[in-house]
């Protein structure tokens, strides 16, 4: 039996990236996986291949998760192909970096909309649904699980991404928040927080032997994840393995956020 057999599971923002890798290491675990995408669905379209080719199940939807309508359009379609869900990962994110000074109002707006009210309005039919239905034993302990992609920096500051950083530090509590009001239903919320993931949002931090070398004086396990690392980390969280852990964050991040800058007595 697979650690995620038969399972539904949503990836969000899965066409590339961490979401990519979540949503194959899912299907891998026997998940029916959604990949949910933006605009192009080309990069979904590859993942669907990709998983069916290695035996898995999985259908793509397009969707802009800071949009309500067509979140509750997703999760239709998603009862259409598949009655229910089982489990939601709250991965699409982006990134729209200034000076604070420099910040326009749309910058601050498109992260917070995506990263923050995205998560909160794709949490929401989630959960409407795992209230529906309740526990399936043979599915699982738990009557869904919600993870939401986090960062460090929902712990570290970061200058010049003010408004990243406030949607991931948001996320920390309405994770909490949610994780508090739904475990009563068996539902369980918790979140990922990656370091350093090798992937499009932060392609100029890795992509020259220069820049990683600068980006590992902030990793102390002295190298850049993968978002494979991440896949892992989800699969299990995901799982009956986990059912007892709630509201809680899941660091993967090589020791970032253990004040790298201190390792030799600050
Ligand atoms: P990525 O750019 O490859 O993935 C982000 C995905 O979100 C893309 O597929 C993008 O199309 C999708 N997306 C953006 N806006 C969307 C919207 N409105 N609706 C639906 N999808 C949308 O980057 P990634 O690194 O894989 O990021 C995934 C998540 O991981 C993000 O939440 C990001 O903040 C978080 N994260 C990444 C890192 C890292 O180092 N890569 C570190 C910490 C946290």
């Amino acid at each position: 039996m697979k650690r995620l057999q038969d399972r539904v599971a949503l990836v969000t923002g899965s066409s590339s990236g961490i979401g990519a890798a979540v949503a194959k290491s899912m299907a891998a675990e026997g998940a029916k996986v959604i990949v949910n995408y933006a605009r192009s669905s080309k990069g979904a379209e590859a993942v669907v291949e990709e998983i069916k080719t290695a035996g898995g199940e999985a259908i793509s939807i397009q969707a802009d998760v800071s949009q309500e309508d067509q979140v509750k359009s997703m999760f239709l379609q998603t009862f259409e192909a598949y009655e229910t869900i089982d489990i939601l990962v709250n991965n699409a994110g982006l990134q729209k970096d200034a000076a604070f000074v420099n910040m326009t109002l749309d910058q601050w707006n498109t992260v917070i909309g995506v990263n923050l009210t995205g998560q909160f309005l794709c949490a929401r039919e989630a959960a409407k649904e795992f209230m529906r239905r309740g526990v399936i034993p043979e599915k699982s302990c738990s009557a869904g699980s919600i993870i939401c992609m986090s960062s460090v920096h929902e712990v570290i500051p970061w200058a010049g991404h003010c408004n990243y950083a406030a949607s991931k530090g948001g996320v920390m509590l309405l994770m909490k928040s949610m994780a508090q009001e739904l475990a009563p239903h068996k539902i369980r919320v918790n979140s990922i927080a990656p370091g350093a993931i090798k992937t499009p949002i932060n392609r100029d931090a890795w992509d020259t032997p220069e820049a990683e070398a600068e980006l590992l004086k902030l990793i102390p396990y002295n190298r850049v994840g993968i978002p494979e690392d991440i896949g892992k980390a989800a699969v299990w969280l995901a799982s009956d393995e986990a059912e007892y852990v709630q509201g809680t964050t899941i660091f993967v991040d090589g020791g970032m956020t253990l004040y790298p800058g201190f390792a030799t007595g600050g």
